[in-house]
């Protein structure tokens, strides 16, 4: 079964993302547990938690179609003591608050060396962090997405996510999420069928695609190899419907969130029912 959806708001309480998932068709979807632009957040309530699984529960998200992510200021490979120290604080208890949502898996950019130290070194610090994050929670999955290579963010090549698992001590724990834009921006050719077919080969010789856990489907604003990061809708950027009809009727990314970040939200109810017609599947109470 695919199970498609989008990066929904939380505003008002993380209790209405599931809320906002349904009303537009939405059989997985995505969230922030807090502001993603600040560093603290107050605890979640017992009865936020409750009502976010009833709200799940009722609309029928079950933690595996479920994608949050993290903050966007978080540096898990930040080259100094301080910060890194900082980071993996804001990690530890993003990954806390997943777990009492009952969610089992937080998504999360790697890292950036910030120029200040190897991307060898940076990759480490970023496999310690989620050693680090593993320990003190259970039974939550780490998945680590791929980048545009956007300055001097690492992860945009297959090999750092390897060279990151590599030193994961719980192997069980640990996934990647694949966003379309930031691989083709990245290098990986995606624009048709054939491309694809060698791209996911690569990306399974590489890093193994048992560990896919999510994905963001985003088409690009920018040229293959730009190492820019701009999403744009689906079929409307530089690599065009093809890749998304490759990937709404292939089977290894059955069961898990496949979620759209494209800018125009208006457009994500027909962007949804157009991928579960690329699969060839009713969209959710359809
Ligand atoms: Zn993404
Ligand atoms: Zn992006």
């Amino acid at each position: 079964m695919k199970y498609f959806g989008a990066h929904v708001s939380a505003a008002g309480g993380v209790e209405n993302a599931p809320l906002n998932a349904r009303k537009i068709g939405a059989g997985a979807f995505a969230l922030f547990t807090k502001n993603q632009r600040q560093w603290v957040a107050a605890p979640l309530t017992p009865a936020q938690i409750d009502s976010f699984k009833a709200n799940c529960a009722e609309n029928g998200y079950r933690p595996f179609q479920i994608l949050p992510h993290d903050s966007y200021l978080i540096n898990l490979g930040h080259p100094d003591a301080a910060g890194l120290q900082k980071s993996r604080q804001a990690f530890g208890d993003e990954m806390k608050r997943c777990e009492l949502l009952g969610l089992d898996r937080l998504n999360f950019h790697p890292g950036s060396s910030l120029k200040e130290i190897s991307d060898e070194a940076c990759l480490a610090l970023i496999a310690e962090s989620i050693n680090l994050a593993l320990e003190a929670t259970s039974g939550m999955t780490a998945v680590i997405e791929n980048t545009a290579g956007q300055g001097s963010n690492l992860g945009w090549r297959f090999e750092h996510l390897a060279y990151i698992i590599d030193r994961v001590q719980d192997k069980s724990r640990v996934g990647i999420c694949i966003d379309t834009c930031h691989a083709y921006s990245a290098g990986y050719d995606l624009r048709t069928a054939a491309a694809c077919e060698a791209t996911f080969a690569e990306l399974d010789r590489v890093v193994g695609l048992k560990y896919l856990k999510g994905m963001h489907l985003n088409d690009d604003l920018k040229a293959q190899g730009s190492r820019v990061d701009r999403h744009a809708p689906l079929g409307e950027g530089t690599l065009g419907i093809e890749t998304f009809k490759y990937i709404a009727a292939d089977p290894r990314f059955d069961d898990m969130p496949l979620i759209l970040e494209t800018p125009d939200e208006s457009r994500w109810p027909d962007e949804i029912a157009q991928l579960y017609a690329f699969a060839g599947q009713p969209g959710p109470g359809k």
